[in-house]
């Protein structure tokens, strides 16, 4: 398939394109060219990845190959493979996701291992999401905990809106939105834990992102344009009036020395039970806070 003005007499077969797209997205410089051509085509399709290579030999009518020439086009220009798709998976679901929402990551998932352990003799638990962008951590916990309530919060009402999408396609009904800006609106609740995963890339370090995330995922879920650490002090200040005595605080960190910098945040707060959690790479990537 040429990416542009070819008369398109060739026919092209399931096969085909994906030998093709493997190729012209690795030459792109698209580094997992062969899963993405199959999500593409999976989506294009509305298949399983099985069944690309069970009907292998498929004509792909010209209308899906002009779809599919637009969504190429796109992904070459470096915009995320779950913008163009509009989906992206977290804990093994399937989330809508658009500019507005961060792209859920593999790396968060741990936060939900956590609260799960946690919360595992806590009756009917009232938790506190703060970001909660798609909502994926929400609903994730929602899915996973049935007996939970959850207030999710985001300061961006266009989030909010495709959090709400994702509470319906998954059926959830224990979930409360609000629109709230944490930083200055006051929250007294008494909560049994405070979950987050807030923007804590520094600002001076936006412009070093990868083209993928800071050409297209919203800025205000990336960084609280400052040094990263606005959310953490925000928490340990508020934690008081938010979380019940013995609740508890998991926080997402970022890397480097961004953990022992949030951790150093909550210390000199007066907290003393804090616990870090490595993710699969073995880097820091939560926090753990009892509330005193
Ligand atoms: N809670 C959402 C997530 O973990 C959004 C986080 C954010 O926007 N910083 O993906």
């Amino acid at each position: 398939m040429q990416a542009k003005n070819s008369k398109i007499d060739k026919v092209w077969r399931i096969i085909d394109l994906i030998n093709w797209g493997e190729k012209y997205l690795k030459e792109k410089s698209i580094e997992n060219s062969k899963i993405e051509i199959e999500l593409f085509l999976q989506h294009l399709l509305k298949c399983k990845r099985i069944d690309l290579y069970l009907q292998f030999e498929t004509i792909v009518k010209p209308e899906s190959l002009a779809i599919l020439r637009k969504w190429i086009t796109r992904r070459i220009n470096n915009e995320p493979i779950q913008y163009i798709l509009g989906s992206s998976e977290f804990y093994g679901r399937p989330f809508i996701v658009n500019k507005n929402v961060l792209i859920p990551r593999p790396e968060t998932e741990i936060l939900i291992d956590i609260s799960i352990e946690e919360l595992k003799n806590v009756n009917s638990p009232l938790i506190l999401d703060v970001g909660t962008g798609s909502g994926c951590i929400a609903i994730t916990i929602a899915l996973e905990i049935p007996s939970s309530k959850i207030i999710a919060l985001d300061i961006d009402e266009r989030a909010i809106s495709v959090a709400k999408n994702n509470v319906e396609k998954h059926g959830v009904k224990n979930i409360e939105f609000v629109v709230t800006d944490i930083f200055h609106e006051k929250i007294n609740k008494n909560v049994d834990m405070l979950i987050s995963n807030p923007p804590y890339i520094a600002k001076e370090e936006v412009p070093g992102l990868m083209k993928e995330v800071k050409d297209y995922e919203p800025l205000v879920a990336l960084t609280d344009n400052n040094d990263g650490l606005m959310f953490y002090r925000r928490f340990a200040e508020i934690i008081p009036s938010i979380l019940k005595k013995n609740g508890m605080a998991i926080m997402e960190v970022g890397v480097e020395d961004h953990p022992d910098r949030v951790e150093e945040i909550f210390r000199e707060y007066g907290f003393n039970d804090i616990r870090t959690e490595l993710d699969l790479n073995k880097d820091k990537r939560a926090l753990v806070i009892k509330n005193k």
